[in-house]
């Protein structure tokens, strides 16, 4: 199963399960995932949604984006918003140990068609990133090498080595 024909089938419901074995053909499993996973995938994400917004002959949800990452004891939801909603699900990653073991990750049960493009093709990118990223992670404001065991904090879809960097970043803004 190759990256294009994922890509190609992204508006499908299908996809939802070619993207789950991708990941797991790509030697990645719950256990795996951290703050700065997240971050990143979120970056992806609303990267493809930019691309999409941009084209006026795709008719995606105004806005939408990945707006948080939260964690819970049942695993990590990237959390969406768009034009006229806040809260809905945008990709999970539900935790093995306190889930049933047939439930792997959840893809935007609300979204149709173009609405599912940006995610099933940023969860494609963002697996191949996560199959060759490096031990470490910079933060986006002072360049502070961490590494991937380091927490750090989240800012519009960007880590930060501290809250005094992220407030230096809205300075900048
Ligand atoms: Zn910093």
């Amino acid at each position: 199963m190759e990256t294009k024909q994922i890509i190609e089938v992204a508006h499908e419901n299908k996809s939802s399960g070619m993207a789950r074995e991708y990941f797991t053909k790509k030697g990645l499993s719950f256990e795996d995932l951290g703050d700065t996973d997240m971050w990143k995938l979120q970056d992806f994400i609303n990267h493809e949604c930019k691309v999409l917004l941009a084209d006026k002959s795709y008719s995606m949800i105004k806005d939408l984006k990945v707006s948080r990452v939260k964690q819970d004891k049942y695993g990590w939801h990237l959390i969406t918003s768009g034009s006229y909603f806040k809260l809905r699900e945008g990709i999970s990653f539900w935790n093995p140990k306190t889930n049933d073991d047939s439930i792997t990750i959840g893809f935007c049960g609300w979204a149709s068609g173009c609405n599912r493009i940006p995610f099933i093709v940023g969860f494609i990118k963002w697996c191949d990133w996560m199959a060759n990223k490096e031990d470490s992670w910079y933060c986006k404001q002072c360049e502070k090498e961490m590494s991937t065991d380091e927490k750090g904090v989240c800012f519009d879809g960007e880590g930060y080595c501290s809250n005094k960097c992220i407030e230096d970043r809205k300075s900048e803004l």
